[in-house]
Order: C-alpha cells, then structure tokens, then sequence
C-alpha cells in the first residue's frame, strides 16, 4: 500500500484580518484545523501514516495531540509564503506520497481522501475539481462582462502528490502560487482531476464560519442530557431551603452535611451527569469538613463553572420536587428566579420546576423526607465564542 503523509497548512498569519487566525477557531468542540486531522487519522488503514501540522512561527500546538491515535502528528513551522509553508511540511513528512490540505477546510470527506489516494501516481498529481455552478460576471470598475463558464472548475484541497517530486516543483516556482497544483503544472508535470465535495468548502467569509457552525452541530453531539436525584429527611430545628430560597414558615427543614438544599443538589448532579463529569458526592464529600454547612448554591456556581470549562452552556433545566408538608408552589418564582442568574449568565430563565404532594404515601407522604429529580439540557457552547472572521466579514486572508 502506498503510505501518505497529510500536511495541513495552517501558517496563515491573519494579518489582513488585525492578526485573527481562522484556523484555530472553535467548530464544535474542536478547533477548526482538528477537524481535518482527525479526519485524516480515521484513514490510518488506508494509507494514512502521519499528519504534519503547518503552524505559523511561534505557535505552539493549540490541542493537544492524543499520542494514542494510530496517525503521530508533527508540526513545521510556516513559511512567509504558502509554497515555503508547504514545502516546510514536505520536509517534516516522511511517507513517499502526501496530500497537502488547507486548514480552513475542515469537512473533506472521507471518500474525496480515498479518490485523490488511488489518482496519485509517482508522476501524476491529483485535485479535487467541482464545476463553476453560478454564472460568472468580471466587474472592473464599473465595466462588467460576463464570463463564460464552460468548462470552468473550482479548485479544492487536500492535493494530493509524489512527495519528493513536489519539493523540487515548489522550490523552482514563482513563489506566489494559489496552491500546489498551479506549480505542479507549470513545471509541466500531469495532472489528474477527481470529483470535489460542495461540503468542502472553506471557511474564508463570515457567512461560511456560520454555513461551517451549522454543519459542525449537526455532526458532532451538540446537546447531552443529564439526570439528578437527591433525598433527604425532614426534621425540625433545621432550616428548609430550596433552590437557595429560605422557608422560613416551615418549622422542618432538611437533614445534610451541607444546607441540604436538595433541589441545588439534583440539578447540580443533572448538570454533571450531561456533561460527563462525577456526582457532586465525589466532587464535594461529606467527609470533608470544608463542606459543612456550606450554602449549596454556591457549590451549584462551581458546577457550572466545570461544565462550561468542558465547552457546554445551561440550555434548560426541569426539576420536580416531591414534598406532602410545606406547600411549596409560592415559593417556586422566586428558586427559579435564583436558579437561573446561577445557570443562565445571560440572565434568562432557564429553569422549571413542579411541586408535587406524595398523596400520603411513603416518607414523603408522611412528611418524613423529601424527593427532588431534575433533568438538564446542555448545548455546546462555541456559537458565542470568540469568532469573527473580521470586522466586517469581507476581508479575505492570506492563504499562507
Ligand atoms: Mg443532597
């Protein structure tokens, strides 16, 4: 099988755009450049055998790189100019054969990888072709002409070469080529064109970071769902506090190590549980003395701090509390109100919750305990992440 090196160029310096660098932005859970190199190790068996990153000078990795993935990652400096970028991957790579990809395309399929490796030839190059779908006018000024769109193609990435060949070919060209294979064909070598994806397209404008956020939601897991359940005692000369909220016309009030306000606990333990982290039992033991007493909101804002740390935001809470003594629907406004300006740092209400009697039986029916259960919904936080292509979303950056 013949082995590839994927080189994905990501040295853009941004500078047309105050220094922004599109290829690091967060797409999903990932940034943007990730989504090609796992891509690219998902084909490990196919021929894939290393990535080679391009970052630009001074950059260090910006995610770390799972040294378990079957595919190493390596990383080359960039150059001032997409040819000296490029070859600088080349000569980090080692595999006979790479395919050169730019990092503002993340969502090259699977297939267009596999149609570009069967294409490349020791002396053929490959490049994903699509035909120009729009009518094509040139605009100098205020002189426009049409252009005639037959037999017009648009070019995408990853190209695909006989790495060796192609280092010769980028060290003779002009330095100022759009992309690999206008030198390879200036040098007079062959070239083979294989179908383009309309998927693949890349992330230049505003307008295709929102096309790219969209698509990137739709692929990965973009809301997890989490449950919380708490119980405990009622006794008297303890304070009854739900959802932050004091009750002070209960003459019972919960049993716990902390205030035991256990409706703070369900939907801290919901919020856990979508994001994949331990119970706040593991999170806060009883054992430790810190907790004592502690003021279970508080330890709810730390919750939440954890979760949005993994990239999720609060999307919506539901929490139902099962108690036969005290009534509790007036107080309801005012814990959603509470539980919300903890949740929702925007402020919106994000919470509902039901009281339910226990119909007089169990514990709860005898007013010996109370039950609360709560679910939460959370979404991948990266829509409200730092993400502006520019400005004005017009400006187009250097394709280094
Ligand atoms: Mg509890």
């Amino acid at each position: 099988m013949r082995k590839f090196s994927f080189v994905i160029v990501a040295g853009g310096s941004g500078s047309r755009m105050g220094g922004q660098r599109k290829q690091f932005l967060p797409l999903g859970g990932r940034s943007l450049w990730r989504w090609s190199a796992d891509r690219a190790a998902s084909l490990a068996g196919a021929g894939i055998g290393e990535i080679v990153l391009v970052l630009p000078r001074g950059e260090v990795l910006p995610q770390p790189w799972d040294e378990n993935t079957s595919v190493p990652l390596r990383i080359a400096e960039g150059g001032l100019s997409r040819a000296d970028s490029v070859l600088s991957g080349l000569l980090a790579a080692s595999f006979e054969y790479v395919m050169v990809h730019d990092a503002a395309r993340p969502f090259a399929g699977e297939a267009l990888l596999r149609r570009l490796m069967e294409a490349t030839s020791e002396t053929v190059g490959a490049v994903p072709v699509l035909p120009v779908a729009d009518a094509l006018k040139r605009v100098d000024g205020k002189q426009v002409s049409t252009v005639d769109r037959d037999g017009l193609f648009i070019t995408q990435t990853p190209q695909a070469f006989h790495r060796t060949s192609l280092m010769k070919v980028l060290r003779d060209c002009v330095s100022l080529v759009k992309d690999e294979a206008e030198a390879w064909l200036a040098a007079g070598m062959e070239l083979c064109c294989v179908e383009g994806e309309r998927l693949n397209f890349k992330v230049t404008w505003q307008d295709d970071l929102r096309m790219a956020r969209a698509l990137a939601e739709r692929e990965e897991s973009s809301q997890r769902t989490g449950l919380g359940y708490d119980v405990h005692r009622l006794v008297p000369d303890r304070p009854l506090i739900l959802g932050g909220v004091r009750i002070e016309e209960s003459p019972l009030g919960l049993l716990g190590h902390s205030d035991a306000d256990l409706l703070a606990h369900a939907v801290a333990d919901a919020l856990l549980g979508a994001a994949g982290l331990p119970d706040i039992g593991n999170l806060f033991p009883a054992s430790d003395p810190t907790y004592r007493g502690a003021d279970s909101m508080e330890l709810l804002r730390e919750v939440v701090r954890r979760v949005t740390r993994e990239g999720w935001r609060v999307s919506w809470v539901d929490a139902v509390i099962q108690a036969q003594v005290p009534r509790l629907n007036a107080f309801l406004p005012e814990m959603k109100k509470r539980l919300s300006a903890i949740l929702n740092p925007n402020g919106q209400n994000c919470v509902n919750l039901k009281a339910k009697s226990a119909e007089g039986t169990g514990d709860e029916g005898r007013g010996a305990s109370m039950t609360c259960w709560a679910a939460a919904t959370l979404c991948r936080a990266y829509a409200e992440g730092p993400d502006n292509l520019s400005p004005h979303g017009m400006n187009k950056e250097e394709n280094s």
